[in-house]
C-alpha cells in the first residue's frame, strides 16, 4: 500500500518528534491532540529542532518552511478519515489507547493501518477494542525520535504480513531502522533495559556500592554512554516503576519485582530529572 498521509495523535515528547521525522521524509502529517495548547507545544518543539538545523546548514530556511508546511494541526479524531496511516503517541494507559483506537476503527478508511508508539502495553489487547486487528502494529519509536535510530515494531497476534512490511519499508523512509519483534511484555527493549536498571537500584539499596560507584563500573566497565541510575532519572523513576509493574504482572514472575527503593522514590515525587531530583539532584 502506498502511504502519503500520516496522523499522529498526541503532540508530547514522542509525538512531535514523530510527526516531524514523518514531515521531514515528505509526508503529509496531520498532527491531533486533545487541546490547541498541547498542539501549540509540539509545533513550538519542532520549529526550534528544525531551526537548529538550519543553523548547522543542514537545511534550508525554504525546507524548513516546506516542511512545517506539511503539518496540519487537527483537535478532531474524524480528522483521520483522510488517511493511510495512523501513529498513536498518547498517554500510556490502556483504557486511553482502547478508546483512541475504538474511534479510529471509525473514522480511519478500511485500508488505513493502525499504529501504536506503547512502550509497554500489549498490542494485541489494543487492537481488539477495532475490528481490524490484522491492521493494528506497534511502531516502538526512542527517545528523542529526531535522534534515535531504532524503531521496535511490535507484530500483535493478528497481524498481517503485509502490514508488517508496509510498515518495515515506511521505517526505511524516515531514516530509522526497523527490528522485528513479537507482543510480549517490555518487547525487547524494555524487557532488557528495565530488569538492568531495577537490578542497580537494588544494588543500591542493599548497600553494595554508591550510586556514582555504580554509574561508573557500567559506564567504563560495559562502555555504557550513561550509568543505570542516571539513565533511569532521565527516562523517569515512575516510567520505570509503571513498566517493571507491567513486566511483573505479565510474566507473574518475582525476578521482574519492582525494588523498594524505586517505589520509595516514586512516592516521595523523585521521578529524576522532570520533577529535579531522582538519584541525583538537578537545577
Ligand atoms: P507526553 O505526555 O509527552 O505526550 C502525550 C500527549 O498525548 C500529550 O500532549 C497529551 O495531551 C496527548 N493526549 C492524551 N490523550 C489524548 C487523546 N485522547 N487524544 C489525543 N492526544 C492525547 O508523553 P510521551 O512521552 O510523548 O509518550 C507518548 C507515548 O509514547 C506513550 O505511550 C509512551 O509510553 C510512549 N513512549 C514514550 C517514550 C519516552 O521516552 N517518553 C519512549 C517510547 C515510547
Amino acid at each position: 500500500m502506498k502511504v502519503k498521509k500520516i496522523m499522529v495523535i498526541g503532540a508530547g515528547q514522542m509525538g512531535s518528534g514523530i510527526a516531524q521525522v514523518c514531515a521531514q521524509a515528505g509526508y503529509e502529517l496531520v498532527l491531533n491532540d486533545v487541546k490547541d495548547k498541547h498542539l501549540e507545544r509540539g509545533l513550538e518543539v519542532i520549529q526550534r529542532n528544525l531551526s537548529r538545523q538550519v543553523e548547522k546548514g543542514r537545511m534550508t530556511e525554504r525546507e524548513k518552511e516546506e516542511v512545517l508546511g506539511r503539518i496540519v494541526r487537527s483537535t478532531d479524531l474524524q480528522d483521520a478519515k483522510e488517511v493511510e496511516l495512523v501513529i498513536e503517541a498518547a498517554v500510556e494507559n490502556m483504557e486511553v489507547k482502547r478508546q483512541i483506537f475504538a474511534q479510529l476503527d471509525d473514522f480511519a478508511p478500511d485500508h488505513a493501518i493502525l499504529a501504536s508508539n506503547t512502550s509497554s502495553l500489549p498490542i494485541t489487547e489494543i487492537a481488539a477494542a477495532t475490528n481490524r486487528p490484522e491492521q493494528v502494529i506497534g511502531m516502538h519509536f526512542m527517545n528523542p525520535v529526531p535522534v534515535m535510530k531504532l524503531v521496535e515494531i511490535i507484530r500483535g497476534l493478528a497481524t498481517a504480513d503485509e502490514v508488517y512490511k508496509t510498515i518495515e519499508q515506511i521505517t526505511h523512509t524516515l531514516g530509522k531502522v526497523p527490528v522485528e519483534v513479537n507482543d510480549f511484555p517490555g518487547f525487547v527493549s524494555n524487557r532488557i533495559l528495565m530488569p538492568m536498571i531495577n537490578e542497580a537500584v537494588y544494588t543500591l539499596y542493599e548497600g553494595v556500592a554508591t550510586k556514582e560507584a555504580i554509574d561508573e563500573v557500567m559506564k567504563l566497565g560495559m562502555n555504557h554512554p550513561m550509568g543505570p541510575l542516571t539513565l533511569a532519572d532521565f527516562i523517569g523513576l515512575d516510567t520505570c516503576l509503571y513498566i517493571m509493574e507491567i513486566l511483573h504482572d505479565g510474566f507473574g514472575d518475582d525476578k521482574y519485582r519492582p525494588c523498594p527503593l524505586l517505589r520509595k522514590y516514586v512516592k516521595a515525587g523523585w521521578l529524576g530529572r522532570k520533577s529535579g531530583r531522582g538519584f541525583y539532584r538537578y537545577e
